[in-house]
């Protein structure tokens, strides 16, 4: 693969500037953008509207393709497909389709391992390599939004809680965001993205600041800073007070809900106990809880939790008026988990 710069890293703007100094006329870059985030094209020859000299200058310099895909994973059901897809330098990164009621929901990853080190994650366990650029977010979307395509369907919900913290990641995060919102392309709606983060303060407020529509999860998984710094070690730089407190001030600013993301590890934070805790920490802010059993790794000795005391978990929440969803295991059977195919593609392939 080449080294130019990758085409889904511009914006509209950058493009029109782009063919400015090309001598091309304004017009050129609306068929160029229509052409990337509409017809989902990703070859410069693909481009039959441009004359071949536009389609040569642009071959010569950006590459159409940063991603390369690589084992295909399916689960049983043949709704959750799981993609490794190959950066240029080499690293591996994930991103997961999942089919279900009407949606097609893609998990993406915004960085190529994580700095974070949640205990339970293989991602975490992999360590960070290094942040993707916007356009290499962006590019995981239209992989998918191709394959649909062919189905006569289109990507419904993104979700960034794939690889990596989504905030530690922050401006390349949003611009792939705004680029696949942008309405005279892919057009998904801000309302249509998730981003999931393990918690950091400051770029929780900026996104408050900033009073998008992009909904915001927080990954919680315990309500006591010694239970949490247990599984997040961020958590002793930003603990549970500080958060909760990002988390009502953002409420405050936007209107809009939070959701915390509880993944039951079996033992550990899917006790009666532990729902008190939750219910008293979560009084009064307006949220919704996602219970999800936990998705075994292979350096973590916790197991997922019995169906029986998610249901018990999840009565002592709504009870409390809390409101709450166990998240089914989509795809276990195909390590659905974040980071657990990317880790053995990244521990075979030389570091570049
Ligand atoms: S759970 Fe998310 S934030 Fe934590 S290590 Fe894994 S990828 Fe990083």
């Amino acid at each position: 693969m080449s080294n130019l710069p990758l085409i889904y890293d511009l914006t509209l703007d950058e493009i029109t500037q782009m063919l400015q100094t090309w001598g091309e006329p304004s017009y050129r870059a609306l068929q160029i953008w229509q052409g990337l985030y509409i017809q989902l094209w990703n070859t410069p020859d693909q481009f039959s509207n441009l004359p071949s000299s536009l389609r040569n200058h642009l071959s010569e310099s950006f590459r159409f393709s940063g991603l390369t895909p690589g084992t295909i994973l399916q689960s049983r059901d043949g709704e959750t497909v799981k993609t490794l897809l190959t950066l240029v330098d080499g690293k591996a990164i994930e991103a997961v389709l999942m089919r279900y009621d009407e949606r097609n929901t893609l998990c993406i990853s915004s960085q190529a391992g994580c700095a974070m080190g949640c205990v339970f994650c293989a991602t975490g366990q992999m360590g960070f390599k290094r942040h993707l650029s916007s356009g290499e977010i962006v590019e995981q979307v239209l992989f998918y939004a191709r394959t649909l395509k062919q189905q006569g369907k289109r990507v419904t919900n993104v979700v960034l809680m794939g690889m990596g913290e989504p905030f530690h990641n922050y401006e390349a995060s949003i611009a792939a965001i705004d680029r696949l919102n942008h309405p005279l392309g892919y057009n998904l709606g801000e309302r249509r993205f998730t981003i999931s983060t393990v918690g950091l303060v400051p770029l929780i407020k900026r996104f408050a600041s900033e009073k998008r529509q992009i909904n915001l999860a927080i990954s919680l998984h315990a309500a006591t800073d010694e239970e949490r710094s247990n599984l997040l070690p961020v958590n002793k730089r930003y603990p549970i007070a500080d958060l909760i407190q990002a988390c009502k001030d953002y409420v405050e600013l936007t209107g809009r809900r939070v959701t915390f993301e509880w993944a039951l590890i079996n033992g550990v934070n899917d006790t009666s106990e532990s729902a008190r805790k939750l219910v008293a920490l979560l009084m009064g802010l307006l949220c919704h809880v996602n219970i999800i059993p936990l998705n075994p790794t292979r350096k973590f000795a916790g197991q997922a939790t019995t169906r029986q005391r998610a249901e018990v978990f999840k009565n002592i929440l709504e009870k409390a008026g809390i409101p709450c969803t166990i998240r089914i295991r989509r795809g276990i059977d195909i390590q659905a988990g974040c980071g657990q195919l990317a880790t053995d593609a990244n521990q075979t392939k030389p570091m570049l």
